[in-house]
């Protein structure tokens, strides 16, 4: 058997399939053994139907999660890792290995295809694709329970930032409308192989069985949001009437309908400030 946390067991591994890292496709291995066994009890597996993995690599969290959930799917890009999850995989039965693109795939027709429940999504990330796969993962109404995750130490404080804070972003506001953060805890650069530059955390999307904040317009509230921060230096009615190309005075009256200072930043306010500027700005009671 394979020690998959060993990383002289991995090189040998790698070197007998002919297999190279590549940068591109995020692959930093988990070489600290004590990490996997704590993402996969904390991922809510054994209350969901199942659990879902993207980029299993060479399956040391997949076959810590096999011993907790009733069933495991893993997705994984890199054909090369095929062959050689087959051989560290062998010995269990509950998991399924797919060669899929997670920022490609049917996510929907899949989990119905595997699952018959609602699962649980747990995976250590590849960092290219973090905030977009978050998003699809949350904005695709999905039956998904949670999501735990391992992201730079960076994202993970920007994505669970309370709610008003510096560190908070356009994504902050994005999760908590779908999911209630939590970081769970730290990794350091060297529980990897190779270690990258940072550090890591793993964080717990516990989805919202409904949204905490109702809108007439689910789009335009993400609109608002994004407007608001991609110019963080500007004030409000100065950012969200470039972002949004409205004129400034339908803005200021949206922001005095809804008690919100224009020349406040977006950082400085809530998911329910943003939805109640949402729904003045797509009220047509606003008069500029
Ligand atoms: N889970 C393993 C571990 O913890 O050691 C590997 C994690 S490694 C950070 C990320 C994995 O995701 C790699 O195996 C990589 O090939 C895979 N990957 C990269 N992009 C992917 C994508 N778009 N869809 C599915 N897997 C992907």
């Amino acid at each position: 058997m394979i020690d998959l946390a060993n990383p002289t067991q991995i090189k040998a591994l790698l070197a007998r399939h002919g297999f190279h890292f590549s940068k591109a496709l995020g692959q930093n291995f988990l070489v600290n053994p004590s990490v996997c066994p704590r993402m996969a009890s904390q991922c809510g597996a054994e209350e969901a139907a199942g659990v879902l993995e993207i980029g299993p690599g060479i399956g040391v969290l997949t076959a810590e999660l096999s011993r907790h959930a009733k069933k495991v799917v893993a997705l994984e890009l890199d054909s090369r890792l095929l062959p050689v999850l087959t051989e560290t995989l062998a010995d269990r039965p509950n998991v399924t290995v797919l060669q899929a693109d997670a920022m490609e795939v049917d996510l929907a027709a899949l989990l119905a295809r595997e699952f018959d429940g609602p699962v649980a999504v747990c995976a250590n990330l590849p960092y290219y694709i973090t905030s977009p796969l978050l998003m699809r993962l949350l904005e695709s109404h999905l039956p998904i329970t949670a999501v735990t995750v391992m992201v730079q130490k960076e994202a993970a404080t920007r994505i669970c930032a309370a709610p008003g804070s510096r560190d908070g972003g356009a994504i902050s506001l994005a999760v908590r409308y779908y999911a209630e953060p939590h970081v769970l805890f730290a990794v350091s650069a060297g529980s990897f192989l190779p270690s990258p530059k940072v550090d890591s955390s793993v964080i717990r999307l516990d989805l919202h069985a409904a949204p905490p904040v109702t809108v007439q317009d689910e789009a335009l509230l993400f609109r608002v949001i994004k407007a608001a921060f991609a110019q963080r230096r500007k004030t409000l009615l100065n950012a969200l009437s470039a972002g949004l190309g409205l004129p400034k005075a339908q803005i200021s009256a949206a922001l005095r309908a809804v008690g919100v200072a224009e020349n406040l930043r977006g950082e400085r306010l809530l998911l329910e400030d943003f939805a109640h500027l949402a729904d003045a700005l797509a009220a047509p009671s606003i008069e500029a």
